[in-house]
């Protein structure tokens, strides 16, 4: 599925129906919780009629809405209550005897709500009472594209400030002969291609600013430690600003890559692999990866949809502690250096991790390993060399005087 994001005001007779709809998970958040034995499916039939006749200004598929819009409200907040009791008990003991509340403005409509025709847009309040929505000016090429591939077929979400299309596009996209195995570090990415071309896009310029930022959360935490609730608030504006800055450098990052991979399938880290082991592990290079997530995730998903080829993700365990020439036990002399006592194998760090995963994508793609003597030439290209020491410091924690 490929979501493209349109900036969009809604009419006030769509902007009342997602107020409406808000209103109805807020009620039956409280409904619903009261009987848990009732299963999804049953508490939606019994809500119902009772928001019909409240309601009865909308159309009958907006009850449908506020109810599966209460089903996921309920779903994040039980799976934040779960990941709260896995490291923050506090969190979970101030979270398990509230419940979810839902402030922004959001549904995710029923196919029957919406039609497009031509490049209009037609949202249905009530089936008396309609709003068109004008898409001549969308100059998002992504748009055109994935209409296309989808054959017209696509979701729709509408908040207070956006239309969200998620296109149902064929999940089969070409697979190319060769690959290129990706390792996203904090401040490079490096990657290895199939023909033993090595290479690194510098990411410094993202780990600077999320370094900056991390500061300022500190420094936040320390000025507001009183008031949780304003330092939330104060904590939110800068996270948004920390991605608008960072999203555009992203893209830079992103396309001298996408010159490297060409016609190559995509092979990445799968991030949700390593994120739990993440949030319970302490220890600075963890912390740093925690830091990277969610700017990593995001340029993972440029390069997916940016692609033309086939996109894998690999599980990244022991990319960096396993020989992948002999799988014996690497030893790393210094961070980035990684040598194997085994077969004396001595390598850079975040290039033999990129091999590893290209040789991890390439058995899921074709079953079978890499063949030797491409394996060799990528090992070779991947040997530390003596200038190696003196390429800039992965920024491991955040300095001072790297502000951006
Ligand atoms: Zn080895």
């Amino acid at each position: 599925m490929r979501t493209v994001v349109i900036p969009f005001r809604p009419p006030p007779s769509l902007l009342r129906a997602l107020y409406d709809v808000r209103s109805m998970v807020n009620r039956l958040v409280i409904e619903w919780r009261h009987r848990p034995d009732l299963s999804r499916f049953a508490a939606t039939k019994r809500s119902y009629p009772a928001l019909r006749s409240v309601y009865a200004h909308l159309g009958s598929k907006w009850a449908v809405v506020g109810c599966n819009e209460t089903s996921a409200t309920l779903n994040s907040w039980d799976r934040m209550l779960r990941r709260a009791r896995g490291h923050d008990l506090a969190r979970f003991d101030r979270m398990r005897s509230r419940l979810p509340h839902r402030a922004h403005l959001k549904a995710s409509l029923h196919p029957a709500q919406y039609r497009l025709k031509g490049r209009g847009l037609d949202i249905t309040i009530h089936p008396s009472r309609h709003v068109t929505v004008d898409l001549s000016q969308v100059r998002n090429p992504l748009f055109e594209r994935y209409l296309g591939e989808s054959n017209g077929k696509f979701g729709l979400s509408v908040t207070d400030h956006r239309l969200l299309f998620h296109f149902y596009t064929p999940t089969e996209a070409s697979r190319a002969k060769e690959s290129v195995g990706i390792d996203l570090n904090m401040s490079s990415l490096d990657y290895a291609r199939l023909d033993g071309q090595i290479g690194s896009v510098d990411l410094r310029p993202i780990s600077r600013v999320q370094g900056a930022m991390a500061r300022k959360r500190i420094s936040i935490h320390r000025a507001i430690s009183k008031d949780v609730r304003h330092q939330r608030a104060v904590l939110r504006r800068y996270g948004r600003r920390e991605r608008n800055r960072a999203i555009p450098l992203l893209h830079e990052a992103a396309n001298p890559l996408l010159n490297a991979v060409g016609d190559r399938n995509i092979v990445l880290e799968d991030l949700n692999a390593t994120t739990d082991e993440l949030l319970r592990e302490r220890g600075s290079s963890e912390r740093r990866r925690r830091l990277a997530a969610w700017s990593h995730g995001h340029l993972q998903r440029i390069m997916s949809y940016k692609a033309r080829t086939a996109v894998v993700r690999v599980n990244p365990r022991g990319t960096s502690s396993e020989c992948p020439r002999c799988g014996g036990p690497l030893a790393h002399p210094t961070w980035r250096r990684a040598t194997c006592e085994n077969c004396k194998g001595d390598f850079h760090r975040d290039r033999m991790a990129a091999v590893a995963i290209l040789s991890r994508g390439q058995s899921i793609l074709w079953g079978a390993a890499l063949p030797p003597n491409a394996l060799n030439e990528l090992l070779e290209a991947a040997r530390w060399r003596p200038d190696d020491e003196n390429r800039p410091d992965p920024a491991g924690e955040p300095k001072k005087g790297d502000e951006a």
